[in-house]
C-alpha cells in the first residue's frame, strides 16, 4: 500500500484517495472535479433566440423553403435540400434531368 502526504497538513494518506481523510484537502487538484460553468445548450439557445432579421446578415441566408439559416455561398439548405438559388437549381436540374 502506498502513501502519499497531504500538502496541508501532513497526515499520511493512501494512494488514490482525493481528499485527505484529515483536514479534506485535495490532495490530486488537477483531477479534482469541475463542474463545466459553460453548458452546450445554454450556447444553442442563445443561437436560436437570434431575430431572424438579424440573421440575414452578411454571411447568413435564409431557406426560402423552410426558413432555415444557411451560410451564404453554400448551394443548398443543409436542412431540406432546397436549392438556395433557382439559377443554381435549373442549371442542376438540366445536368441532371436533362436529356442524355
Ligand atoms: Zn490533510
Ligand atoms: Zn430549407
Amino acid at each position: 500500500m502506498e502513501f502519499i502526504e497531504c500538502p496541508e497538513c501532513g497526515e499520511s494518506n493512501r494512494k488514490g484517495l482525493f481528499r485527505c481523510w484529515k483536514c479534506k484537502e485535495s490532495l490530486n487538484p488537477e483531477i479534482k472535479p469541475v463542474t463545466p460553468e459553460i453548458k452546450p445548450t445554454h450556447v444553442a439557445v442563445a443561437l436560436s433566440e437570434l431575430p431572424s432579421d438579424q440573421a440575414v446578415s452578411q454571411d447568413l441566408g435564409v431557406c426560402r423553403a423552410c426558413g432555415a439559416k444557411i451560410r451564404n455561398g453554400l448551394v443548398r439548405c443543409s436542412e431540406c435540400r432546397t436549392f438556395t438559388r433557382p439559377e443554381i437549381e435549373r442549371i442542376y436540374r438540366e445536368k441532371v434531368d436533362g436529356p442524355e
